[in-house]
Parts: structure tokens; sequence; C-alpha cells
């Protein structure tokens, strides 16, 4: 059994902004299920949703501030969670790293390192709770500094350090280096040097014992000068400890159990799922029709997303026989140009902007196809939540979308692997083109519903991601 002590800037559903959350609740608590002794620690900030009870643990200095550890569980689960108290940078209520106004907080590298510092004495076991860390897995930016600190420690933990996405680096002036007293050892273009600031990231890629990246395409995408934002030379250099592990999904997407849809259903009662097409179209003032292809898009709309190519070949898109049905919000632009379409085509297209759990989960469920036609994508959910729900993906190829979906050509509709439809372009012609494929398959009842059952007993489970993390940690040397 292993002592891990899973370091992460959000988690669900105590505080989320993106999928890190996600995997921050998931990941832990498959760990724990396979019998290993897994801790949670974050910020104490002061929007955290706390339901459970909170207990003071130790208190300790960092610096100069004083920092109380506290102890909490993780809602429905036994793993525990420690809360780095420190009023004076992490008690405001809000987003844990951006103001109302969208800026990042002024003192964010002081507070990120703080909080490195403050997981570093507990996983050292120096902060008399007799517990210490084998494996220390770090994630994303915010916990960057903790391998490059711990390698300047004596038996310190092995470390792993995650990145969810290469976009996010926690980039400082030059002068934080002083600010923050790192170590001049640290400060070398081989270190947290780049291009004279002070990169977080670089920490965890530097000095990590095993990086990792959660789909094994992007762990590719990341080495090239696209998607390596200058980092890349770095990463193929780490190659070789560097790997790709793809998240799984929770089990609330699951159309079996799921609450929020108007008909439960499974592989076995598939003639059920149409259920969810009417009340979805009855919820959204489409004209209901069973036999439509209703195309789903649920996303923040920025365009990492690829919203873009969806707009530049919307005309022709509505001019076929579908109807589309998008829930997001994001950028300005964006959501005025989508508003154009759904005012011009109230008949074939319904935009939601805002936020909504449970239409997230009709569309999953009402939709026959899909489309996730991003730029990059570092994992992505959706796409495996529609795969889960008979709903075929349309996706570019690229990230964890290229390794999580099978396209649909003669041999994988032969073999029965193919689960959704993939272009390799970034551009709306080769978008459209696929539409086009996949509503002339979706015309062949048959073949269809081979392709929603291939979909549908595929394993996207949380239980083989922890599994290989598992074999990660015990790789290490
Ligand atoms: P990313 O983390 O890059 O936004 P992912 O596909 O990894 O993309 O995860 C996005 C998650 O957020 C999914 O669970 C998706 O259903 C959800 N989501 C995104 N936008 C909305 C929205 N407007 N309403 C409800 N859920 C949303």
């Amino acid at each position: 059994m292993k002592k891990i002590l899973f370091v992460t800037s959000e988690a669900h559903p105590l505080i989320k902004t993106g999928g890190l959350a996600d995997v921050s609740s998931s990941l832990p608590k498959a760990l724990a299920e396979l019998g290993q002794d897994v801790r949670l620690i974050l910020p104490n900030y002061g929007a955290l949703n706390l339901n459970n009870q909170v207990n003071f643990c130790s208190e300790f200095t960092v610096g100069t501030h004083t920092i109380r550890l506290l102890e909490t569980k993780l809602p429905d689960s036994s793993v525990l969670v420690w809360l780095i108290d420190c009023p004076e940078y992490f008690g405001m209520a809000g987003n844990p790293y951006v103001d109302g106004f969208g800026h990042s907080y002024a003192n964010n590298a002081e507070r990120f390192a703080l909080f490195c510092r403050a997981a570093i004495e507990v996983a050292m076991n120096r902060v008399e709770i007799d517990w210490k860390a084998d494996i220390v897995h770090c994630n994303d930016w915010q916990t960057g500094l903790i391998p490059a600190l711990l390698s300047m420690e004596y038996e310190c933990p092995q470390t792993v350090f995650t990145i969810h996405n290469m976009a996010y680096q926690g980039l400082f002036s030059g002068l934080t280096a002083s600010v923050l007293q790192l170590q001049p050892e640290l400060l070398s273009p081989d270190g947290l040097e780049f291009h004279s600031m002070i990169s977080f990231i670089k920490g965890g890629i530097a000095y990590a014992d095993k990086i990792t990246t959660v789909s094994p395409t992007y762990a590719l995408d990341i080495q090239t000068p696209e998607l390596g934002y200058g980092l890349e030379g770095l990463l193929i250099y780490r190659n070789e400890d560097l790997t790709g592990i793809i998240n799984g999904i929770d089990d609330d997407w699951n159309p079996e159990h799921d609450a929020l849809i108007a008909q439960k259903y499974s592989v076995k009662s598939l003639p059920d799922k149409v259920v969810n097409k009417t009340a979805l179209q009855t919820r959204l003032n489409l004209p209901v029709d069973e036999n439509v292809f209703l195309m789903g898009l649920i996303s923040r709309l920025v365009e990492q997303k690829g919203i873009d190519l969806i707009l530049d070949c919307f005309a022709e898109l509505l001019s076929l026989p579908i109807q589309i049905v998008i829930l997001g919000s994001g950028d300005k632009d964006f959501e005025k140009r989508l508003n154009q379409f759904a005012a011009a085509y109230p008949h074939k297209m319904s935009l939601t902007l805002g936020y909504d759990e449970s239409l997230a989960h009709l569309i999953e469920a009402g939709a026959d196809v899909f489309l996730m036609p991003s730029r990059f994508e570092p994992c992505g959910l959706n796409q495996m939540y529609s795969q889960s729900y008979g709903t075929l993906p349309i996706v570019r190829k690229t990230g964890g979308l290229a390794d999580t979906v099978i396209d649909t050509l003669p041999d994988t509709i032969a073999n029965q692997t193919a689960t959704g439809f993939v272009f390799n372009e970034e551009s709306a012609g080769a978008l459209l083109e696929t539409v086009k494929r996949a509503v002339l398959l979706h015309s062949f009842p048959v073949a269809w519903k081979q392709l929603q059952t291939n979909a549908m007993t595929r394993d996207f489970s949380w239980k083989s991601s922890a599994e290989q993390y598992l074999d990660l940690y015990e790789s290490i040397e």
C-alpha cells in the first residue's frame, strides 16, 4: 500500500473551476478503492463548499505565515482531505485564482508557493501528524514548485506531476524568485527560469520523477511547438518519464442510473432513449420528431473548443436535415454569433447560454450525436459521456478525443469497434463533411444501433485509470 499525498488547487464538490476538480475527487476515491492510503491536500479557500465536519490537526509556520492544518472528508467518501488554512492568502470568497473582473490575483505566486511549501511540510512528516508520503502527486502549475523544492530535501518522497492543460503555466516576473526566496540552484534555464521569468509548471516538468498528462495523444501533442508553449524541448528531453493516462468518468454519467434524464435506459433498452429525445425537443421548443438527426453540443464557448469552425460552416450545417442543441457560455463574440443563427433558425436550433447541469444530462441522453470539434483537447469528458449514452461523438482527431473515439470506417464497422466520427483537418470543411457522413449513416438504423452498442459497452471507468496511476507509482525507483 502506498501513502499518496494528492496535491491540487481544486476538488469537486469542494471547489471547482474546471475538469481538474473532477479528476481531483474521482482519482483519489478510485485509488482508495484500490486499497491505497491517499490523502488530498488543498488550500482552505473562503469559497469552499464544506458539508462535512472540519477538525483542527496541527499548526506550523511557513516563512512568516502561521498555517493551521485542518482535516475533513471528501463528501460521499472516506477520503481524508487536509486543508491549508492561511486566511490572508486564501480566505476571500470567490474564484480561487482570479478576482471579480477575471484578473489573476496579484499575489498568486506567493499564494501558491506558500501552498506548495505547506504541502511539503505535510508530505515530509514535519507537522506532527505521523504520516509521511511515499508519493506526492502534484497537479498543474499551482503545485509545480513542489517537485523542485522537494529535490533539495533529503529522503524525500517520489513525485508525479500531472499536466491537465499546458495552456496554463504559472508564469511570473523574474523578480518573483527573490520574493519567494527560491534557492539559486533552482533558477537556471534547466530549472524554473523561462525566458527571464519564473515558470511554476517547469518546476513540475523539470523535477518530478514522472510526468503524466491526461491522454496518450496529448502527451505527444505537447512535445510539438503548436501545443508545447515553448516547453516542448524540455518535454522531449523528459520523454521517457512522460506518459498519458486517460481520465475516467463518474457513475453520475450513466444512463441506467441518471436521475436527471426523462427516461433511464441501457444498451439492453436502447429504444427507450428516444423518450429523452422528445423530452429534450419539448423542453427547448423544437419540433418534436423522433427521426430527425439531433446534434448536441455542451461546451465552454472558447476557441479551444473549435466553436469558430462550427460558425464558419453553420449556414450549410443548418441546411442539412438536422436539429442542433447548444448549451454553453464563454466568449461574448461567439455567444453573439450563435444567437444570430438561433434567431434565424428557431425550428432547427436551440441555444442555451449559461451553465445547466440537468440540461447537460438531457442533451447527452436525448441527442443522436455529440459535436466536439476541439482545436486541442488534453482529455475531454463529453465525448466519453456521449459514448456511454449511445450518443455518437463527432470529434476532431486531437489529444484525448483521438484516444477515446474510434472512427466509423469499413474495417471498424466490420470488427464492431467503431464508436463515432473523427476528422483530422482543423477546418470547417472537414467538420461539415464528417457531419454529412454521420447523417448518412443515421439513415441505416441497424448499423447505427451497432455503433451505439459498441460505444455503450466501452470501459471508461475510473478504476482502470487508477490502476494505471498505481502501476506508474510502483514503477518509480
Ligand atoms: P473543459 O474542462 O476543457 O471545459 P471537458 O470536456 O474536460 O472540457 O469538461 C467539461 C465539463 O463541463 C463537462 O462535464 C461538461 O458537460 C461541463 N460543461 C461545460 N459547459 C457546460 C454548461 N454550459 N452547462 C453544463 N455543463 C457544462
